[in-house]
């Protein structure tokens, strides 16, 4: 079976993509073990030298990868020249840690006790479509770094970027085997990777409906997964922060990619007393988002990736919903979505579900600890951002808000050196940042006894 890739831009077909069966998964498994083990035992320093060349590989394929993610997903093609940045930065990053991988010494009588870092085998990389390369080197990078052999299976609508990226590291001298993408459905090769004993770790982004089914499926050989799953996140903005500013990077916090982003900031709660004055200033700030295509150096955000996607994204805004303004968008073929700013009511489906498109909402909060309850008053916990000049109230309200990634006076949420990940249903464990490889790895505890001689009085 094949899966026709769509241009979400124009609605071109781009190519059509053979989707693997479950015995090619299990091939494919099969060789990723036997590579892992020789992968396991060549010495630290050269596991790390083809983990710099691989970096070096994608620095050389930037345009190339940028320009498949444009045509794929549609991405602007400044932002996908970014993500493919980042791709090298991730691989460059983790090319240090095959050498610095330290196991301890702990002292315990009789003899010599020390702990190593022993890899875990093959580890099943699950990727969704919002930013295929990205997301696909914070589970590869780390995990191949941790002595590992890595299995990928990027979301069906968007693989093109996976698949050149296993190429590219192919052709930078990783081992042959060791990193396979294998394009296919969820409910097939992705199933595959949890139910086969062989695979010891998934790690899965994605939807928190599907996490946790994969979670219950891991359940079942104790296989270790990591979860990186949706978000509501809020956006706070006090009567005492720097208004203009707040309004206008607001729109970039949660439009970005479209708004399919698990970090968009798609609540954004304002204080009572200046409420009005930070709509005033919203309504140019959206109206100034440049959409349109994805090619065009200029454009800030591009279209949805797919048109059931749009069709559910459009459903949070049905002829009677609150729409305070919107953006603008481009007409004709194309999954175009304008950014749209709503004023709902705080249990209405807008302001509690994840909506992953172009879609913000506002709410007036009373008080601090108004706004506080109301940014925790969901199941997810992934980012957020408060702005104010009060640097207590700053550090106060970020210590309150149970989410993994919180920014104040801006909306940054991913640096490749800091850790990642969201609190409650929005995941479980950590990407990223220096501690990653290690959720790559089991600890091994060796007790070597030593003779003691005797005693001489
Ligand atoms: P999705 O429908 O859950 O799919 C994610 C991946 O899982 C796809 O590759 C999909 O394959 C696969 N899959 C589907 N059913 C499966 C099954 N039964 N077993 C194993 N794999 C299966 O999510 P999506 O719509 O692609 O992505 C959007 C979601 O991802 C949003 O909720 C977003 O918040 C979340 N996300 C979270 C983060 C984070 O870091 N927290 C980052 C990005 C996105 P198919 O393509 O074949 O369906």
């Amino acid at each position: 079976m094949s899966h026709t890739i769509v241009n979400p831009a124009d609605e071109t077909v781009v190519t059509t993509v053979e989707a693997a069966t479950v015995d090619e998964t299990d091939a494919a498994i099969a060789d990723a073990a036997r590579a892992q083990r020789e992968w396991a035992r060549a010495a630290p320093a050269d596991r790390a030298r083809v983990l710099r060349r691989f970096a070096d590989a994608v620095d050389g394929a930037i345009d190339e990868l940028a320009g498949l993610e444009v045509r794929n997903s549609g991405h602007p093609v400044g932002q996908a020249r970014w993500e493919a940045g980042h791709v090298r930065d991730v691989l460059e990053y983790y090319a240090a840690a095959p050498e610095r991988m330290s196991g301890r010494q702990i002292p315990v009588a009789g003899g010599l006790d020390v702990t190593f870092h022993e890899p875990l085998g093959v580890v099943g990389v699950i990727t969704p479509w919002n930013f295929p390369m990205t997301i696909a080197s914070w589970g590869f990078a780390p995990a191949l770094a941790a002595g590992n052999a890595v299995v990928l299976k990027p979301a069906e609508w968007t693989p093109l970027t996976s698949l050149r990226l296993a190429e590219l590291g192919l052709e930078a001298g990783l081992p042959e085997g060791l990193f396979r993408v294998i394009p296919g459905r969820g409910s097939v090769v992705g199933e595959r990777f949890v139910t086969n004993e062989t695979v010891r770790k998934v790690v899965f982004t994605g939807s928190t409906e599907v996490g946790k089914r994969i979670m219950a499926g891991c359940a079942d050989q104790v296989k270790r997964v990591t979860l990186e799953l949706g978000g509501k996140s809020a956006n706070l903005v006090f009567a005492d922060a720097d208004l203009e500013r707040a309004a206008a990077t607001a729109p970039y916090g949660v439009f970005e990619n479209a708004g399919q982003d698990c970090c968009a900031r798609s609540r954004i709660l304002v204080e009572r007393s200046v409420y009005d004055r930070f709509m005033e200033l919203l309504e140019p700030a959206v109206q100034g988002v440049k959409v349109g295509d994805p090619a065009d150096e200029s454009t800030e955000m591009g279209p949805l990736v797919a048109r059931t996607h749009l069709d559910r994204v459009a459903s949070f805004v049905p002829d009677d919903a609150d729409v305070a303004f919107r953006g603008t968008a481009p007409d004709g073929p194309g999954f175009w979505f304008a950014p749209t700013v709503l004023t709902p009511a705080r249990d209405s489906r807008a302001a509690r579900e994840e909506i992953f498109g172009p879609v913000v909402s506002v709410f007036p909060f009373d008080d601090e600890a108004d706004a506080i309850s109301f940014a925790n008053a969901s199941e997810y916990g992934l980012s957020g951002s408060v702005w104010t000049r009060d640097l207590s109230r700053g550090i106060r309200v970020a210590r309150a808000i149970e989410s993994g990634n919180l920014s104040v006076n801006s909306h940054s949420s991913v640096r490749y050196a800091t850790p990642f990940g969201g609190f409650k249903q929005s995941g479980l464990g950590r990407e990223l940042g220096p501690d990653a490889p290690l959720a790559f790895t089991e600890t091994k505890n060796v007790f070597f006894a030593v003779d003691q001689p005797p005693v001489v009085a």
